[in-house]
């Protein structure tokens, strides 16, 4: 669809929008300025299918890794793979953002952020990441059942509610699902 999300929103949108996932990887590029490749597929991937147009995205990434490796390093080695996401560059596929089921299915290594944090966070940090969205008490517990009997994506349509107030029939299958669901709710 014709939606669009411009790079002033991306922070105001994660709080109120983005399923856990990608509030996790927006939180690691602001506190450390630099994401692994894993990350920068499932998150560019995933800013994309929201609505970011490639200038956008460009300013976005750069605007954080010119921190960490300054801007020139930036658009010789790190540019090329964001213009290639949108289908800009190379065999120009446009690439599509990933859904629940491969994130889950990644196996991140240490210092990477991607995959699904109801798969892959340990508990504690779970609990903490989830209070921190504003889910605690009976909700929280629920969540944390699905979890511990690996039913990530019923985790986390749980929390999708407990964070709207509403029941979301259909579940959550897809992070771009999630973010627009989220968003037509709050029209
Ligand atoms: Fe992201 Fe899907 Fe995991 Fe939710 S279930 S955190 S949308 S990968």
């Amino acid at each position: 669809d014709a939606v669009e999300i411009s790079l002033k929103d991306i922070d105001q949108l994660a709080r109120t929008s983005f399923p856990l996932c990608m509030r996790h990887m927006l939180e690691k590029l602001r506190e450390n300025h630099h994401l692994k490749h894993g990350g920068r597929m499932q998150f560019g991937l995933f800013l994309k299918g929201a609505g970011l147009k490639l200038e956008d995205a460009l300013a976005f990434w750069r605007a954080e890794f010119s921190q960490k490796v300054g801007s020139e390093r930036f658009d010789k080695e790190y540019a090329y793979s964001i213009r290639h996401n949108y289908g800009k560059e190379g065999k120009r596929t446009d690439y599509t953002p990933y859904s629940c089921q491969k994130i889950i299915s990644a196996t991140p290594g240490v210092g990477d952020h991607h995959g699904c944090p109801y798969r892959h966070f340990g508990e504690e940090n779970l609990r903490a990441a989830l209070n921190k969205m504003g889910v605690s008490g009976h909700p929280l517990e629920e969540i944390m059942d699905k979890v511990k009997n690996r039913h990530y994506q019923l985790a986390c349509t749980l929390t999708f509610e407990a964070a709207h107030g509403v029941s979301c029939d259909t579940g959550i299958n897809h992070p771009n699902q999630y973010f627009s669901e989220s968003q037509n709710m709050l029209k």
